[in-house]
C-alpha cells in the first residue's frame, strides 16, 4: 500500500477547511491496482469514500468464500453506496438503502456489527427472540470458524474484497443489462 494523493480543503458537508482526502494505492487480488480515497472532515464528521480500479463502474459480481477463522479475521471487506451484500449459508441480504453509508471494515468486523444489529432487533421484537439467537449462534460460528460465503453484487463496481488470500475470491463482470 502506499499514500498517492493527500490534501486538505473545505468540507463538501458543512464548508469548514478541515477536509481531508487521502488516495491509497492498493494491488488488490482479482482487482489489480485500486485507488481507494478516503475523506474525512474533522469538523462535521462527514465522511467520504471511493473506490478506483480499471473496470470500476462495470456492474461486479463478489464472490468470497471463507474458509476458515482467518479468512474472516483478515480480509477486508469494502462496500460503497450501491453494494449489496447476502449470504445464503447465513441467510442475510443485505440492500443499501437510499442513505447507505459506504464503509470499509474487515469481514469480521461486518459480522460483529450483524451480531449488534440482530441484538437490537431482538431487544425491540423479543417474540422473534428464538430466530434471532438461531442467527447469532450462526454467525457467531461463522466469525470463529468460517464456513459461509458472502456475495457482494454492486451495479457501480464500487465495492471490493481484499482477500487474506487470492483463491477465496471470485469477482464476476455482469453485463449492465443482468
Ligand atoms: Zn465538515
Amino acid at each position: 500500500m502506499s499514500i498517492v494523493a493527500e490534501s486538505e480543503g473545505n468540507c463538501p458537508a458543512c464548508g469548514a477547511p478541515t477536509f481531508k482526502l487521502v488516495g491509497l494505492l492498493y494491488d488488490i487480488p482479482h482487482f489489480g491496482n485500486t485507488v481507494l480515497w478516503i475523506g474525512h472532515c474533522r469538523t462535521c464528521g462527514y465522511r467520504y469514500f471511493d473506490l478506483e480500479y480499471a473496470e470500476s463502474g462495470q456492474p461486479t459480481r463478489i464472490i468470497f468464500k471463507a474458509e476458515n477463522g482467518e479468512d474472516v479475521a483478515k480480509s477486508w471487506l469494502i462496500r460503497s453506496k450501491t453494494g449489496s451484500i447476502k449470504s445464503p449459508e447465513l441467510g442475510f441480504d443485505l440492500e443499501p438503502g437510499p442513505s447507505a453509508e459506504p464503509f470499509i471494515t474487515t469481514v469480521e468486523g461486518f459480522l460483529y456489527r450483524a451480531l449488534d444489529y440482530a441484538e437490537r432487533l431482538e431487544a425491540l421484537e423479543p417474540e422473534k427472540a428464538d430466530k434471532v439467537e438461531e442467527f447469532m449462534a450462526k454467525v457467531r460460528r461463522a466469525i470463529d470458524e468460517g464456513g459461509f460465503t458472502l456475495i457482494v453484487e454492486d451495479p457501480q463496481g464500487k465495492s471490493a474484497i481484499i482477500p487474506r488470500r487470492p483463491e477465496i475470491v471470485r469477482v464476476e463482470r455482469l453485463s449492465s443489462t443482468s
